[in-house]
């Protein structure tokens, strides 16, 4: 590989431990690193294999980490999620000032809200991905007026087999 900045050879890499800058607190291990062999210029240059895989990765890791997030950790999940700031205030129901507020750590973001925004990164890229982030917009929107219909024709039985009895009017009852 020949040096971006001064075009000379670099030497053959090394696999180094460096920090993780996007996500505060995340290390990443066995990187190789390539060192420009030109000592006037000293630039090194890092290689990964997958990128993409590696971010998503990471996106999983931050997301199980016990203990709040800070604001960098809140920008780097958003971004694992393809979210951008309008999409983020949309889907947990706050406005777009409040999501670059929690980023640059001017506020502090509810628990539950950090909850939900860690469910959607554990759960992201599952088939009901989209249809949770429809729901998730759901509750700002106007309540109807029409009742909600479930029609028990389409109702699969059971599987075990338990029949219920029901009284429209009162709670339901099991019957053997
Ligand atoms: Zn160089």
């Amino acid at each position: 590989m020949n040096c971006v900045v001064c075009g000379e050879r670099t030497r053959p890499p090394s696999l180094e431990t460096v920090p993780y800058r996007a996500a505060p607190g995340v290390k990443l291990e066995g990187v190789a690193v390539y060192h420009c062999s030109n000592p006037k210029c000293g630039e090194s240059f890092t290689e990964y294999p997958n990128l993409a895989g590696l971010e998503a990765q990471i996106a999983e890791r931050v997301a199980r980490r016990p203990g709040r997030l800070d604001g960098r950790s809140l920008r780097f999940l958003r971004r694992a999620l393809d979210w951008s700031g309008q999409d983020m205030a949309r889907h947990l129901g706050v406005q777009a000032e409040t999501v670059s507020r929690w980023e640059n750590g001017a506020l502090t973001m509810a628990e539950p809200s950090e909850r939900l925004l860690r469910l959607c990164v554990l759960y992201r890229g599952s088939h009901s991905m989209a249809d949770l982030e429809t729901q998730l917009a759901r509750t700002g929107e106007a309540a109807p007026d029409a009742p909600l219909v479930v029609d028990l024709r389409a109702l699969a039985p059971a599987s075990n087999g338990g029949r219920i009895a029901a009284n429209p009017a009162a709670h339901l009852a099991l019957v053997a």
